[in-house]
């Protein structure tokens, strides 16, 4: 089924949707980027966007650090978004990615008061980017989480991503699945697209926004599903590498990682190295909300009933 782009202010097929080489967002990363899941569900027949505007109030929050100045608010860039989806006419779990991005032709300038900004966004069919099922091989990386002195690290910079793509090629050349950072004070920061949380005594523990993280919306969909549905103690606070190691549970969390249990970290087993009943708990709760099943929660889903692709 071909794909369907939002590009220079019109929906195109995909295809169409390109940029020239001397773009400036290609040559110095100066784009703010999204990753939005779209959760099918069979039997509604709909697809159901993931908290869709909070993922767009923090795009803005990034586009307005990198001076993105875009003529739409986070509902207009909403609704795009789901009628981008719908005419689609995927009908199968998708991962949306909308690019704030310093769209000018012009390089040997580094000033980005000046230059011209764009805003594109599709959607590409995604099934599971770690395995759901089996707890990951996870390694402390030898690369160490920018901080904000450097390169903000709570914003979707495209430029910041070098850092997470050079501690996941490392990991996965030395055959683990994931790497974790810890921050320039030898902090545990997150994963290379996942923030992190450990369980011990039946306590959550995560890195505290200061820890040089993402605010990612799926760790905060879990702190709210933990402290509510389960009653479970949630705290933010500054993490060793050692606690880690000690810990009963590890689990990561993102927009593609969805919840995924870590079974060892250096080679060390967590727990017994297998997916933890808590984990496995969470995990099952946060399935039915980012599918549309539990109806407490619609309110951060934004069903999208497909059709057939009309461009
Ligand atoms: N940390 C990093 C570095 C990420 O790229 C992501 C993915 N956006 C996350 C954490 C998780 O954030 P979210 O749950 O909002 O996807």
């Amino acid at each position: 089924m071909p794909g369907v782009a939002f590009h220079k202010g019109e929906f195109m097929p995909l295809e169409q949707a390109k940029v020239g080489i001397m773009t400036h967002a290609l040559h110095y990363g100066t784009s703010i980027f999204e990753g939005i899941r779209g959760n099918w569900n069979d039997k509604t027949k709909t697809i159901y966007l993931f908290r869709l505007q909070e993922h767009y109030e923090r795009m803005l929050n990034g586009c307005k650090v990198m001076r993105i100045n875009l003529p739409y608010t986070a509902e207009q860039l909403s609704k795009i978004t789901s009628e981008m989806v719908e005419r689609t006419g995927y009908q199968q779990d998708i991962y949306v990615r909308p690019l704030a991005y310093k769209s000018e032709e012009r390089v040997a300038t580094l000033n980005l008061g000046p230059l011209e900004n764009d805003f594109t966004v599709f959607a590409i069919p995604f099934g599971a980017y770690l395995d759901l099922e089996s707890a990951q091989k996870c390694c402390t990386s030898s690369w160490r989480r920018t901080q904000d002195t450097t390169i903000p690290p709570s914003l979707k910079i495209g430029g910041l991503y070098v850092n997470s793509v050079l501690a996941k090629t490392e990991a996965v050349n030395a055959g683990f699945d994931e790497a974790i950072l810890l921050n320039d004070r030898g902090h545990v920061s997150e994963g290379t697209g996942e923030n992190i949380f450990l369980i011990r005594d039946k306590v959550l523990l995560t890195p505290t926004a200061a820890d040089s993280v993402l605010p990612g919306i799926t760790r905060n969909t879990v702190i709210e599903l933990a402290r509510n549905e389960m009653g479970l103690e949630v705290i933010e606070q500054t993490l060793t590498r050692s606690e880690l190691y000690l810990a009963d549970e590890i689990f990561l969390t993102g927009t593609a990682a969805h919840l995924t249990a870590v079974g060892s970290l250096d080679n060390i087993n967590i727990g017994d190295g297998n997916m933890g009943s808590i984990t496995r708990r969470l995990q099952d709760m946060y399935f039915k909300v980012v599918r549309g099943n539990n109806p407490k929660y619609m309110s951060w889903c934004t069903p999208v009933t497909p059709k057939l692709a009309e461009i």
